[in-house]
């Protein structure tokens, strides 16, 4: 069967307060402020889209910013933590950092024989930071986190569920992740062509209560398609298999379908085309607020509702 399915391609979360977001992605952690943009469903709140220099697809971690929003909880259900992929060696340089800005972290633990270490957003967010030999991938340049030592994109997605069982044969059998290894209850799978950034990792029998969606929180999951072609195809797939996908939605950076996977996580697959150069010079990418062609006559007084908000080297 053709590649339909890649790897990961965005994570998108709720926050809370815009600017402190921010400061946190683009400040702390350093990974570029690729596009400012609106939720096109509420165009009210911030999408901001943080990765790479250009957005690659496994790089890509969004927001909506909702200000004054009441924080979630984790929980069964949900995408609990996003790890992101930096250099060996490169942990000792990120606890220090984290220590300077008061962030409390986990200290580093191993994981399939890699170190990782781990710490919540100012939202709660849970993230992750594993240190691997095997990422090759070019890391956006900030000024204030040396290229040894930066964020190369994603690592892996781990999805908490009740029960493992029914994501893990959609996974398999329909979405083409193949069952890579497995410590302790921690099942990881891989797509296309593997390797940081391709990972999905599942916990599969989650005992507590259920998450609870608020600030802190996973929204959905983005899995990477090459082509609309490749889109329409793996789309034709999970509906026979019963599950109830939307139509191809326009993201104008990425067109998008939308899915509940069966333990109640909401799972997109996204195209790669076009990108995120597609209404902004790639050198200027997140520098002024783009909106979709259906705002754009709204513009005014959608800025009027905005705060604004900037990207602060800390
Ligand atoms: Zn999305």
């Amino acid at each position: 069967m053709a590649n339909l399915i890649n790897g990961l391609h965005h994570v998108t979360a709720i926050a809370s307060a815009p600017q402190a977001n921010v400061d946190f992605y683009a400040g702390i952690l350093g990974l570029r402020l690729l596009k400012k943009t609106v939720n096109f469903d509420a165009p009210d709140v911030y999408h901001l889209y943080y990765g790479d220099e250009t957005g690659s697809p496994g790089s890509i971690m969004t927001f909506f910013p909702f200000g004054h929003i009441q924080r979630g909880r984790r929980g069964a259900g949900q995408m609990s933590y996003t790890a992101f992929s930096v250099p060996d060696g490169a942990l000792n340089f990120w606890m220090e950092r984290l220590k300077k800005f008061n962030i409390t972290f986990e200290p580093p633990a191993r994981r399939f024989n890699e170190e990782f270490i781990r710490f919540d957003d100012n939202d709660g967010l849970g993230i992750e930071l594993v240190a691997t030999a095997n990422d090759a991938r070019p890391a956006w340049i900030s000024a204030s986190i040396p290229p040894d030592v930066a964020i190369r994109g994603f690592y892996t997605a781990t999805l908490q569920e009740r029960t493992g069982d029914r994501t893990i044969d959609l996974l398999t059998n329909q979405m083409q992740h193949r069952l890579l290894a497995q410590e302790g209850d921690r099942y990881r799978f891989e797509a296309g062509a593997g390797g940081a950034g391709n990972y999905v990792d599942i916990i599969g029998a989650v005992q507590g209560g259920n998450g609870l969606q608020g600030a802190g929180t996973i929204h959905h999951l983005a899995f990477s398609t090459d082509t609309s072609e490749t889109q329409l195809a793996i789309r034709d797939i999970l509906l026979e298999k019963g599950l109830e996908v939307t139509p191809v939605i326009d993201r104008q950076y990425f067109h998008s379908i939308y899915y509940r996977e069966p333990g109640g996580i909401l799972f997109e697959i996204a195209t790669n085309p076009p990108g995120f150069a597609v209404d902004e010079d790639k050198n200027s990418l997140g520098t002024s607020l783009k909106l979709p062609p259906q705002y754009e006559a709204k513009r005014a007084l959608i800025e009027q509702h905005l705060e604004p908000i900037a990207v602060r080297a800390i």
